[in-house]
């Protein structure tokens, strides 16, 4: 294969395996967008518990007046009818103070019960009002779980066709330039192999030693950007650009592309990772 082959292949690669790539990340991120919806119906529904705990507690309450209140009254209208068949100013004082006493109690007891049944009825209003939401955010999550769903089959047949699209073109190809490659494209989202311009890696805009760009140029093998490892291809600068390599900034050996770097190596784009190799 040539190089120019090979930069072809790669060139088609790049966007076989980034589609892939967007789509196997598509997926892996499905989970959090079900959690933070599930943790939100989880949150309604405590406070759902919690309010109905309070209705319950207010219905006791609201039985208690009411029992109270039918004694008061029951008591009252006893003495009321004591009080007919009184015959001494004694007799008449005690019933009279048992008919104040219910009287006051069952005012009481009134007051009570209309204050437990205002209650009683804003709760009503929430624990409903928040049903009505646990309801619909259950049916959306259905919803979109089935949808999510459906879009994963699609999604996976998908991958399944990429993958065997970038088998095909990764037949010939050295495994480990494949290996880094694809790392490549997976750490930038898109582009694994980028044109050297005017001496400008054109990922990470860096200018590149003059020897370093001339050896792109000359496309004797596959050389990967020092400073963030794209792999790279030379292009000409048109009329009115100005070319880094007729100048003489600098002259270094060569690079040694071979050399495994780690993720953290990747990650600092300013750093050079030369080897004399003469
Ligand atoms: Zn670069």
């Amino acid at each position: 294969m040539t190089i120019d082959e090979i930069f072809n292949r790669l060139h088609k690669l790049q966007d076989v395996l980034a589609e892939k790539i967007a789509l196997e990340k598509k997926i892996q991120s499905i989970p959090k967008v079900l959690e933070d919806r599930e943790s939100l119906l989880v949150r309604l529904k405590k406070t759902y518990i919690e309010q109905y705990q309070d209705y319950e507690d207010l219905r006791t309450q609201q039985a208690g007046c009411r029992n109270q209140l039918l004694e008061a009254e029951s008591k009252r209208e006893k003495a009321e009818k004591n009080m007919e068949a009184t015959t001494t100013q004694r007799e008449y004082e005690i019933i009279d103070k048992e008919i104040r006493d219910a009287s006051e109690k069952e005012h009481q007891c009134r007051k009570e019960l209309q204050h437990v049944e205002r209650r009683l009825a804003e709760i009503d209003e929430k624990v409903k009002a928040n049903k009505t939401l646990i309801d619909e955010q259950e049916g959306e999550l259905a919803e979109q779980k089935r949808n999510i769903e459906a879009e994963r089959v699609e999604e996976e047949k998908k991958i399944a066709a990429l993958t065997a699209d970038a088998n095909k073109l990764s037949e010939g190809l050295d495994e480990e330039l494949l290996f880094k490659f694809e790392r490549i494209i997976r750490k930038k989202g898109s582009r694994g192999i980028v044109a050297v311009r005017g001496g400008v890696c054109e990922s990470c805009h860096m200018i590149l030693p003059v020897q370093f760009a001339n050896n792109v140029r000359r496309k004797e093998k596959i050389v990967s950007c020092p400073y963030c490892s794209s792999f790279l291809f030379y292009e000409d600068v048109s009329d009115g650009e100005t070319s880094f390599l007729d100048e003489e900034i600098g002259s270094l050996a060569s690079l040694d592309d071979d050399e495994e770097q780690d993720e953290e190596e990747l990650d600092e784009e300013d750093t050079v990772n030369i080897d004399d190799e003469e």
